[in-house]
């Protein structure tokens, strides 16, 4: 008969954001008379070092961590993020914002953007941005978190940029002040277990073994347990994100401390701003087929608004994830269970999920496969749905100037996304699939500001008079414009409040 007692012993192997954010959360949650947590890295190996734009739900990540939210941005260099501008992605020349929050506001169980596309159709929307509080304010440079009451203040979305190096450090402090033990080694040796299919130990290169009920693989892009050891595959995704490979370079500070992530397309790739209070960050993300390295670099260092801080770091990566996250008693996080370009700062936020689900399906030492299964299908659903919101981005595009982007715009798509784009184009209509992780709002920003558009409106809103919608998406408008009025400027409210020392 197996073991159904509560685990005892859990190792995680890798110290990099994913392992840190799996060692405090299960130390906050398991609490001090838990299972023993064990954290194993390698200094000689290192972490990746990237990571630095995240999305609102970290929100709830820092809630379940108990984390004081000025500390916190203090403590990681940090600054606050409301969407994420991408320029040059539909053509050369154009901009739109991707923002957090909402759009306007449902008129009962008509959705604004049936309303908006109403007016769309008959010439008269001003663009989607004047009806979000978040575009608005990071165009303007303002920030604050959202306010209670009945004005477009409570719907301001937020989250994070930070460093990433500060914010592992940060939370490696918070796991070994609840009990965390560090062991500082390589691993080079997994032993298993004969009786099942589950690692016993691993062996560090000093010779000792770590022996533990569950492992969690946090060894990056390696996979050190999950592939090496339990034989999980790679499902490639590089057919339809054929980026793989990125170089990173911080610059010092210019300008305002803008609110935003932003993102610029560049003739096979996209290059990345991230402002922090030291630092900018910022990186080039390309595709090795279609640009040489020396190239790839070129045009980073030509586009940077800063001085550069350091030489350009290269990294190497592969698009797609492991078959199965979970196999055993083995469950995989961040690098080592898969990976999407950065687009979208979504990589944390499948740690967090990663970890949430796992706390959800926390499993005893008997490791129910029906767990195992369920774990597996909810993550694969949401890598997947992820990655046709990225791969949206690069298909939806009117840019045809290089061989790059022309691939990208003529290429087959994952069938889930052509069914959303034919809903699109004949209606308007977005949608969020079960608890799939991008809004409406996410999915109408991008459809919209890659230059697809609808041939009609959506049914539900054909009901109401054009005059009506007219003047309530007015009213939406200036009501919006009016609260930012009401907002500080980004750096003002970080002097005020989270300036890191
Ligand atoms: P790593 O940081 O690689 O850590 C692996 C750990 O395993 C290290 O501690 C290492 O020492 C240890 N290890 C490995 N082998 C051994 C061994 N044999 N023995 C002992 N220890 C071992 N994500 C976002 O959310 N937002 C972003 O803006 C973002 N930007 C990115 C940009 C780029 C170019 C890349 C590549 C990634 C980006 N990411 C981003 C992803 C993000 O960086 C990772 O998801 C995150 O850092 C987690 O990495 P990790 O902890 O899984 O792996």
């Amino acid at each position: 008969m197996t073991d159904n007692t509560p685990l005892q012993r859990i190792a995680i192997v890798g110290g990099g954001t994913a392992g840190w954010m799996a060692a405090a959360a299960l130390a906050r949650v398991l609490g001090p008379h838990g299972p023993a947590i064990t954290l194993i890295e390698s200094e000689e190996i290192g972490t990746v070092g990237v990571g630095e734009a995240t999305i609102p739900p970290i929100q709830a990540f820092n809630a379940l961590l108990g984390i004081d939210e000025a500390e916190f941005v203090r403590a990681t260099q940090g600054t606050f993020k409301l969407g994420i501008e991408f320029v040059d992605w539909r053509r050369r020349g154009h901009r739109y914002f991707h923002p957090f929050g909402v759009y306007g506001i449902d008129k009962g169980a008509v959705p604004f953007e049936a309303m908006w596309q109403r007016l769309h159709v008959a010439g008269e929307a001003q663009p989607l941005e004047s009806y979000s509080i978040c575009a608005i304010a990071a165009r303007a440079g303002r920030f604050m978190p959202p306010q209670p009451g009945n004005t477009p203040l409570a719907h301001i979305g937020y989250a994070f940029h930070f460093d990433a190096a500060l914010y592992a450090r940060f939370l490696r402090d918070k796991a070994e002040a609840a009990g965390v033990v560090r062991r500082e080694g390589r691993v080079v040796e997994v032993i298993r277990s004969g009786s099942r299919d589950f690692i016993a130990a691993v062996v560090l290169a000093d010779g000792s073994r770590v022996a533990a009920d569950l492992f969690i693989d946090c060894s990056g892009f390696r996979g050190l347990l999950i592939a090496d050891a339990m034989g999980a595959t790679f499902e490639d995704w590089g057919h339809w994100l054929p980026n793989d490979r990125a170089v990173a370079i911080p610059t010092a500070n210019t300008g305002p401390l803008t609110p935003y992530t932003r993102s610029t397309a560049q003739s096979a790739g996209w290059q990345w701003r991230i402002p922090l209070q030291h630092r900018v960050g910022n990186g080039h993300v390309y595709a090795s087929r279609h640009l040489s390295d020396d190239e790839a670099i070129a045009t980073l260092l030509a586009n940077l608004d800063g001085e550069p801080l350091t030489e350009p770091r290269q990294l190497r990566f592969r698009t797609g994830r492991v078959d199965r996250f979970w196999i055993g008693n083995c469950v995989a996080l961040g690098l080592a269970s898969g990976f999407m370009e950065p687009l979208e700062s979504t990589s944390i936020h499948l740690i967090q999920a990663g970890i949430a689900r796992m706390l959800e399906m926390l499993p005893t030492r008997a490791f129910e496969p029906a767990d195992t299964r369920r774990y597996n299908r909810l993550m694969t659903a949401e890598f997947e749905s992820i990655r046709d919101f990225l791969i949206l981005h690069f298909h939806a595009t009117e840019r045809r100037d290089t061989e790059y982007w022309r691939r990208l715009a003529t290429m087959p798509i994952p069938e889930a996304l052509s069914e959303r784009l034919a809903i699109y184009a004949r209606t308007g209509r977005v949608y969020r699939e079960g608890d799939e992780l991008f809004t409406k709002t996410s999915w109408l920003a991008v459809m919209d500001g890659q230059g697809r558009t609808a041939d009609g409106y959506d049914p539900l809103a054909a009901g109401m008079p054009l005059d009506e919608v007219r003047a309530r998406l007015e009213r939406i408008a200036a009501v919006t414009h009016a609260a930012i009025g009401h907002m500080p400027a980004h750096a003002d409210f970080i002097a005020r409040h989270c300036a890191a020392v």
